[in-house]
């Protein structure tokens, strides 16, 4: 089996939705059933059998107040609930497609992504680690390597992650090698912390995603690169495929590569939820 369970409806960007507009404009809207079957249909016939939309929590109101960043407040413009109907809506037209979403993960704010995650029916959470404090990790408009040494980031982000798997609010961890995505790898003082850092994960029973987006962006890596993805398996941390889609023609996306890597690491499986409840299932050989 093959699943993409990482993607959105909506570009990232008040310009960026500007423009796309016209694309999902003759399918009734991105929230429609038909805009959401043409994610299943690109999924589909490229041999994915269920896909999990994975809405960013930044894109909703309920969660405008979560934190003071301009891009964070200008992109806090929908409705939750009308998303997670949208979702459900599709389902119930047949579509094989779960309610996901890409919850950010704000230290500070564990009790409100506690109490946005319960009052809904999410099939999957993923764990985000786009912030640190201040600190846009993957912004293209302000790359924190700019103004700050690679030590730094890449310190602060793993401290970061390990504190995502811990709270015990999420089911995957997205792109968990993040910090590379404009092309500044691991210095040595965060290479030497891996061991630990991947044992703390797996000590919390919180899967990881092997993300084909890297390979979209300056990096051209999948997240994580193929020799990290090893040392997840190794330590026991179960994986789940995704291409962070965020239009319909990059949905499974780079799936040869990120297939390959996930049974080049020795995963025979991968992770299937619902209702937030994982279950192995075999993985496929791509084709
Ligand atoms: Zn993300
Ligand atoms: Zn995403």
């Amino acid at each position: 089996m093959l699943l993409d369970y990482h993607m959105h409806l909506q570009p990232d960007g008040v310009e960026s939705r500007a423009r796309a507009e016209g694309t999902w404009g003759a399918h009734g809207g991105p929230l429609s059933v038909e805009w959401i079957r043409r994610y299943t249909d690109r999924a589909r016939s490229r041999a994915v059998t269920e896909i999990a939309i994975t809405e960013h929590v930044y894109r909703f109101a309920e969660a405008r107040d979560w934190h003071d960043d301009p891009f964070w407040r200008e992109e806090a413009t929908e409705d939750a609930d009308a998303y997670v109907q949208a979702v459900l809506d599709a389902r119930a037209a047949g579509l094989p497609v779960l309610l996901g979403v890409e919850m950010d993960w704000l230290p500070h704010r564990r009790d409100e992504i506690a109490r946005f995650l319960e009052g809904r029916p999410f099939d999957v959470v993923l764990g985000s680690v786009h912030w640190i404090g201040g600190l846009a990790v993957d912004d293209p408009s302000r790359p924190p390597m700019a103004s700050n040494a690679p030590e730094e980031v890449w310190g602060r982000y793993l401290d970061e992650l390990v504190a995502a798997a811990r709270s015990g609010l999420y089911d995957v961890l997205a792109h968990p090698d993040l910090p590379k995505v404009f092309g500044t790898h691991a210095p040595p003082s965060a290479v030497e912390r891996f061991d630990e850092v991947i044992a703390a994960i797996a000590a919390t029973g919180v899967a990881i995603e092997c993300s084909s987006a890297g390979l979209r962006k300056p990096v051209e890596e999948l997240y994580p690169e193929p020799s990290l993805l090893g040392r997840f398996r190794a330590a026991g941390v179960p994986v789940t495929l995704a291409s962070d889609a965020h239009r319909p023609e990059d949905v499974a996306e780079g799936f040869p590569t990120a297939v390959a890597a996930v049974r080049g690491a020795g995963y025979d499986t991968i992770t299937r939820f619902s209702a937030r409840t994982p279950e192995q299932v075999p993985v496929a050989t791509w084709g």
